[in-house]
């Protein structure tokens, strides 16, 4: 099972990666939104790996997706911070107390996480949002470990499938969020909250090796 030293690496390198791809994620924003969600997830990220350095030595994986959810609820506004807040919160609950995470455990995380999401934020999927990732990814997930997959392929797995997900946002038309306003003129361009959520899952899965 993966513990509280993968769930740190995967949270290090996310912040790591979401730097690298800041102004890539403004980008796609400006092209659909208000152009910060880059500068969103950069600042709150990096606002989590202060705080990680405070992690209590005997912390499980759950302590650390709720110390990111706390931080991300208080240090990044507008529509991705509470989204990302909840997502992280609900999988903390859902593996709480847990030292390792198995393959069931993982699917079980991704699931509450998906969950959260759409429940603090209503959208369905094909609306164009993070759920667009993030439901490929769960369901790749749920096959892997289906098939007996190890957790380091239930995470590959998931991050291909959100990968392709946030890909196949590009043609779609806006039904949530700063997006729905451009109507029809939405389509043609991918979702930065997808993108986002692709880069965060394919971090979960190198950390892991
Ligand atoms: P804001 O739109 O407030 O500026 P961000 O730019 O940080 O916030 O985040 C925008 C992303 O949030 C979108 O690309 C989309 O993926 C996601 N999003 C917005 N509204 C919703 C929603 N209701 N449900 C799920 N995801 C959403
Ligand atoms: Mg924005
Ligand atoms: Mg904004």
């Amino acid at each position: 099972g993966l513990g509280v030293g993968w769930a740190e690496a995967w949270i290090r390198h996310g912040a790591d990666v979401l730097a690298e791809h800041r102004l890539e994620l403004i980008i796609l924003d400006r092209d659909i939104g208000d152009g910060d969600h880059g500068e969103n997830m950069d600042r709150g990220f990096q606002a989590v790996l202060i705080r990680l350095d405070d992690l209590p030595p005997e912390a499980n994986p759950g302590d650390v997706f709720k110390l990111v959810a706390t931080t991300l609820i208080s240090t990044v506004g507008g529509a991705a911070g509470p989204l990302y807040g909840t997502a992280f919160l609900k999988g903390a609950l859902a593996v709480a107390g847990a030292s390792t995470l198995d393959g069931a455990a993982l699917v079980a995380l991704l699931t509450a996480a998906r969950d959260g999401i759409v429940l603090r934020g209503k959208a369905e999927s094909g609306d164009k949002t993070m759920v667009d990732a993030w439901t490929p990814a769960v369901d790749a997930a749920a096959a892997a470990a289906a098939d007996g997959a190890d957790e380091t392929a239930i995470l590959h797995a998931a991050a291909a499938a959100a990968e392709g997900g946030a890909v196949a946002t590009e043609p779609l038309v806006a039904r949530k969020g700063r997006a729905s306003y451009l109507g029809e003129r939405s389509a043609g361009h991918r979702d930065p909250g997808a993108q986002s959520s692709a880069l965060l899952l394919r971090a979960a899965a190198d950390a892991a090796a």
